[in-house]
C-alpha cells in the first residue's frame, strides 16, 4: 500500500502508482487571448495563421504549466477553437450538407465558424447546454445523408505537438456514446445510435492511428453516463467499448457531473484501461466502484473541484483519496472531478480582491497544485507535503471561522420564517380582483425590461467607471434615458411600461454589487460559449440587501407617467445559478437567503408605489439535476425561494415572472407553483407550439407568450403578430393573455425595436377588437 511507502524508500515496479491527472484545462487564456484572437479573426483584421499562433501559444503555455506544477498525466486536445464537440463534428466529418463542405476535404477555419456562427445561406448549427453547466456546446446534426469520414487528425497533431516539448500527453476526445446521445436527428425516425457502427470505423481508424504514432493513453469522456439513459444505450457502449478497446491506446474512460447510480455496472463491466469518477458531485458509489475494478485497471479519483473556484481542503481529502485507495489494487490517479474549462484560469492576477477572500480561492492553476499535492502526498507519504497541507488547514479554519461569511442576523431571519412567508394572501383568483383597477385592457402589451444597450448608454458607463464622467453627469445621462423610453413607450401605446434597465450592466451582476456576500473578480473569465466568456460573481458569505437596489429609478421612471412601470428584479434561483456558489452549505440555503434579500426589495418597491413587480427567473430550468430522481426535490426549494421573494405584498401588487426558454413540459407543475400573477415566456420561434404545454395543463395564471423572438434581427410584421396571437388564442383563454417580446431588448437596435413594438401593439388592438366583436 501507498501509505506504507516511506519517501526514501525506492519505488518498485510491482506497486500500484499514484499520478496527478487533469482532465482538461481551460482554453481562452488567462487575458481572453484566445477570446481576442478569434474576434479579430472573426472581423478580418487577422488571418488564420496569426490565429493559429496564438492558439499554439496557449496550449504550449498551458501545458507547460501543468508540467511545472507536477502534473503527471497531461491532457491534449482539450483545446478547441469554439468547442469541443464541435471539434467533434469536424473530425468525423459531420459537418451538415447546408455549409458546402466536401467529404474528403479538409476542415478549414471558415467551415469550422461557419457551423457556430451560420452565414447569409445557411443558418448556425444550434447550441445548447453542457449538461448542468454555464457551458454551452455544439449540437450534432445527423440525417439521413450523415456519413462520418476521418476529417481531421488534431488529436494525434496535438499530442505530437506537445512531444516537440518533450511533454508526454493523453489526448482527449468526447466519446461515441456521448456524441450521438447529444445530437439531435434531422430526419424523420433516424435513431442516433444507429449510426454507431459507422462511427465507430472513425473512431477506431483515429485511435489505431495514435496508437501506432505511439500514443499511450487516450482519455475518452462519456459524461452521459451519469444520466438517465436510454433502454438501448447498454448495449452500444458494449459494443461501442469492445470493438475500441483492441485498437485502441488505453483508454481511461471519464465521468463526471454526477454518480454513475443505475450505470454502475455498465461503466465497471466496460473493458477499458483506467475509469474516472467525480468524486465530488457523485460521491455515493465510488467506493463500489473502486472496489468493482480489477487490479490491472486504473481508478482515477476526481477530488479537485473542476466547477467551483474554492481551495479543496487538502487534509480530509488526502484522507478520503487514502481510504478510497485501499479499495483498489492496482493504479490511482488523483484528478480535477472534471475539466477545469469551468473555472477561471488564475486567481494570482486577482489584484483587487480582498486579501482574506483570495485566500480561500482556488483557480484552474492553483488546483493543479492541489492535485499534485494530493498525488505527491498518497505516494510520497503525507509527511512531504506536510507544510502545504497545514496551510490549507490553515485556510479552511479562517474560511469556518470568519465573521465575513457569518451574518447572525440573516441567519435568525430564515429561522424565524414560518410556512405563510412563501404564500400570497389570497389565491389568484381574488388578486386579479383586487388589481382590477390597474385598469388593463384585455390583451395587455408590455415588454420583458431592458432596452436596447446602445454604444452611448456602454460608452457613458465606462467613462463612469474610469472617472471620466461624474456620477452626477452619468446619473442625468441615465435619467434621459429613461426619460426617453418612457415617452417612447407612451408614444407606442404600451400599457404597462418598463424603465429600461439603462444603469444595468448584467441582470445578476447589478444586484450582486449591492448586496452583502457577494465578490467580483477582476479576471474571473469563464468559457460560456465560443469567445463569449461571464465573469460569475463569487458568492462567499451569508446574502443580505444593506439597502433598496432598484427603486429609485423604478420610482423615477414612474414619476414620468400614468401608466403603470414594472419594477424588475432578478430571481434568487438565477443569482444562484450564474454565480460561484460557497460550498460550505447547501445551495438551498443559499438560495433561500437570496429569496429573503429580494422578498425586502419587492416590499420596498411596494411602499414606493409600485403596483407591477417582475421578478426574472430565467435560469430556472437549466438548475433542474441531470437525474430526473433529483429533480423534483430541487424543483420544490426552486419554487419556495421564488415564491418567498415575490409573496410580501399585497393582492392588489401584481407580480409577473420571466422565463426566456421554452422545455415546460417536464416542469409544468414547477411553474404553476411560482403562482406568479403572469408569466411571459418564449415561444414565437416555434410559432406557438411549445404553449400546448401551458394549455393542456390548464395553467390558472396569467401568460404573456413571446410574439416576437429577439434573439434575431427580423422585424415581425403586425399581420404575423395578430396570426400568432390568435394561435395563442386557439389554446390560451384570451382572457389570460398577454401581448410581449420573447426577451428583453438590450441587444437589439432601436430602429427594429421601435417597429416591431408598433407592429405589436396594432397586432393587440386588431386581436382585441375581434375579440370584443
Ligand atoms: N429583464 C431582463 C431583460 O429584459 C430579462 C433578461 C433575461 O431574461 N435573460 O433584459
Ligand atoms: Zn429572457
Amino acid at each position: 500500500m501507498t501509505e506504507s511507502t516511506s519517501p526514501a524508500s525506492p519505488r518498485s515496479k510491482d506497486q500500484k502508482s499514484v499520478r496527478a491527472a487533469v482532465l482538461g484545462f481551460p482554453r481562452i487564456g488567462a487575458r481572453r487571448e484566445l477570446k481576442f484572437a478569434t474576434e479579430a479573426f472573426w472581423r478580418g483584421e487577422s488571418d488564420a495563421e496569426a490565429l493559429d499562433e496564438t492558439a499554439a501559444q496557449l496550449r504550449t503555455r498551458h501545458w507547460l504549466a501543468q508540467r511545472q506544477r507536477g502534473i503527471d498525466v497531461i491532457p491534449s486536445n482539450d483545446f478547441s477553437f469554439y468547442d469541443q464537440m464541435l471539434d467533434m463534428i469536424a473530425l468525423v466529418g459531420a459537418i451538415p450538407q447546408r455549409f458546402g463542405w466536401q467529404p474528403g476535404t479538409p476542415v478549414d477555419h471558415s467551415t469550422y465558424f461557419a457551423c457556430a456562427r451560420g452565414t447569409d445561406t445557411a443558418p448556425a448549427m444550434e447550441m445548447t447546454k453542457w449538461f448542468d453547466t454555464n457551458y454551452h456546446y455544439i449540437v450534432p446534426e445527423f440525417d439521413d445523408a450523415t456519413h462520418f469520414s476521418l476529417a481531421r487528425t488534431t488529436p494525434l497533431d496535438a499530442w505530437q505537438e506537445a512531444r516537440t516539448l518533450d511533454i508526454t500527453t493523453r489526448p482527449v476526445l468526447v466519446g461515441p456514446l456521448t456524441f450521438l446521445l447529444l445530437g439531435k436527428s434531422k430526419s424523420d425516425g433516424l435513431d442516433p445510435l444507429s449510426l454507431l457502427p459507422q462511427l465507430l470505423k472513425v473512431y477506431a481508424d483515429l485511435l489505431n492511428a495514435m496508437k501506432k504514432a505511439g500514443v499511450e493513453w487516450v482519455q475518452i469522456d462519456e459524461p452521459v453516463l451519469v444520466t438517465d439513459l436510454p433502454a438501448d444505450a447498454a448495449d452500444a457502449f458494449e459494443q461501442a467499448y469492445a470493438a475500441l478497446a483492441t485498437v485502441a491506446p488505453k483508454i481511461m474512460l471519464t465521468t463526471y457531473f454526477g454518480s454513475l447510480g443505475d450505470n454502475q455496472e455498465l461503466a465497471t463491466s466496460l473493458p477499458v484501461a483506467g475509469l474516472h469518477l467525480d468524486c465530488l458531485r457523485g460521491d455515493d458509489d465510488v467506493k463500489a466502484v473502486a472496489s468493482s475494478l480489477s487490479p490491472d485497471q486504473t481508478l482515477s479519483l476526481g477530488l479537485v473541484d473542476g466547477r467551483n473556484i474554492w481551495r479543496t481542503n487538502l487534509s480530509p481529502t488526502l484522507a478520503r483519496a487514502k481510504e478510497l485507495a485501499c479499495h483498489h489494487e492496482g493504479d490511482i490517479e488523483i484528478a480535477s472531478s472534471c475539466s477545469l474549462l469551468h473555472t477561471p484560469v488564475d486567481v494570482s492576477l486577482e489584484s483587487k480582491l480582498d486579501l482574506e477572500l483570495k485566500s480561500w480561492l482556488a483557480f484552474a492553476t492553483q488546483k493543479l497544485d492541489e492535485i499534485s499535492t494530493l498525488a505527491r502526498g498518497l505516494w510520497d507519504g503525507e509527511e512531504t507535503v506536510a507544510a502545504t497541507l497545514r496551510a490549507s488547514t490553515e485556510a479552511a479554519t479562517t474560511r469556518a471561522n470568519s465573521k465575513h461569511t457569518y451574518n447572525p442576523l440573516v441567519r435568525g431571519r430564515i429561522a424565524s420564517l414560518d410556512a405563510s412567508a412563501t404564500d400570497r394572501k389570497s389565491p389568484f383568483a381574488d388578486r386579479q380582483k383586487a388589481q382590477a383597477d390597474l385598469g388593463l385592457p384585455p390583451l395587455p402589451t408590455t415588454t420583458i425590461g431592458s432596452f436596447p444597450q446602445t454604444v452611448e448608454v456602454r460608452k457613458a458607463r465606462v467613462a463612469n467607471k474610469r472617472g471620466e464622467l461624474s456620477d452626477a453627469d452619468y446619473r442625468a445621462f441615465l435619467e434621459r434615458e429613461t426619460e426617453a423610453t418612457i415617452r417612447k413607450q407612451e408614444e407606442l401605446d404600451i400599457d404597462v411600461l418598463v424603465h429600461g434597465e439603462f444603469e444595468r450592466t448584467d441582470m445578476v451582476e447589478y444586484f450582486g454589487e449591492q448586496l452583502d456576500g457577494f465578490a467580483f473578480t477582476s479576471n474571473g473569465w469563464v468559457q460560456s460559449y465560443g469567445s463569449r466568456c461571464v465573469r460569475p460573481p463569487v458568492i462567499f458569505g451569508d446574502v443580505s440587501r444593506p439597502g433598496p437596489m432598484t427603486v429609485d429609478w423604478t420610482k423615477y421612471a414612474q414619476s414620468l407617467t400614468d401608466r403603470p412601470v414594472k419594477g424588475m428584479l432578478t430571481g434568487p434561483v438565477t443569482i444562484l445559478q450564474w454565480s460561484f456558489v460557497r460550498d460550505d452549505q447547501s445551495r438551498e440555503d443559499t438560495c433561500r437567503q437570496i429569496g429573503l434579500a429580494i422578498r425586502d426589495e419587492v416590499a420596498d418597491l411596494e411602499k414606493a408605489g409600485i403596483r407591477i413587480i417582475q421578478i426574472d427567473e430565467p435560469a430556472l430550468r437549466e438548475g433542474l439535476p441531470l437525474r430526473k430522481a433529483d429533480q423534483a426535490a430541487y424543483l420544490e426549494w426552486a419554487v419556495n425561494c421564488f415564491r418567498l421573494s415575490g409573496s410580501p405584498v399585497e393582492d392588489a401588487t401584481q407580480i409577473h415572472t420571466h422565463m426566456c426558454y421554452s422545455e415546460f413540459n417536464d416542469i409544468m407543475d414547477a411553474i404553476a407553483a411560482f403562482d406568479a400573477d403572469v408569466i411571459s415566456i418564449e415561444t414565437s420561434r416555434s410559432d406557438m407550439e411549445l404553449l400546448g404545454a401551458f394549455g393542456d395543463f390548464h395553467y390558472p395564471n396569467d401568460i404573456g407568450p413571446g410574439i416576437w423572438d429577439i434573439h434575431a434581427p427580423r422585424v415581425p410584421d403586425a399581420d404575423e403578430i395578430e396570426r400568432l396571437i390568435s394561435k395563442a388564442a386557439n389554446v390560451i383563454d384570451p382572457k389570460q393573455l398577454w401581448i410581449n417580446p420573447d426577451c428583453g431588448l438590450k441587444t437589439r437596435g432601436w430602429p427594429e425595436v421601435e417597429t416591431s413594438l408598433t407592429n405589436m401593439v396594432t397586432a393587440a388592438k386588431a386581436a382585441r377588437h375581434k375579440l370584443s366583436a
